[in-house]
């Protein structure tokens, strides 16, 4: 799939549409879902123009593949996360995993309760 300059995430990071950051660096900007799927959802996006987790893998540089995923563990930490509170991080990949937004993004998902896992 060609990635689409005009998705909503794309859009984001033009700062053409409004989001609340919760953390910024040159590889990453992590956002508050406007749609929560659970007490906390954040979003991590990376500075780039990448399909899914699978084009990321394939296309981004070591340093940058690197600098993201650091950049996902400083949002846990932005949010005080990194604690016996515990966090979930998803990736859908694909229409068929659910993915709707074709920009890559990293979930980070907490705050369920003790309902185990899905
Ligand atoms: P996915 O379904 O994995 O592609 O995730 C896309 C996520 O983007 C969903 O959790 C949506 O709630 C979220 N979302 C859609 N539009 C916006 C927006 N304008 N700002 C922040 N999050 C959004």
């Amino acid at each position: 799939m060609a990635y689409d300059k005009n998705n909503i995430f794309a859009k984001i990071l033009r700062g053409e549409i409004a989001a609340e950051k919760i953390f910024e660096n040159e590889f990453a900007l992590s956002i508050k879902d406007a749609f929560p799927a659970a007490p906390i959802h954040i979003l991590v996006l990376p500075k780039g123009e990448f399909v899914n987790f699978h084009d990321f893998m394939e296309n981004a540089t070591p340093e940058f593949i690197a600098g993201f995923y650091k950049a996902v563990r400083q949002t846990v930490d932005a949010i005080g996360l990194n604690d016996e509170k515990g966090y979930r991080i998803s990736m859908n990949t694909g229409k068929a995993a659910g993915q709707s937004v074709f920009h890559y993004h990293v979930h980070i998902t907490s705050g369920f309760g003790n309902v185990g896992h899905v």
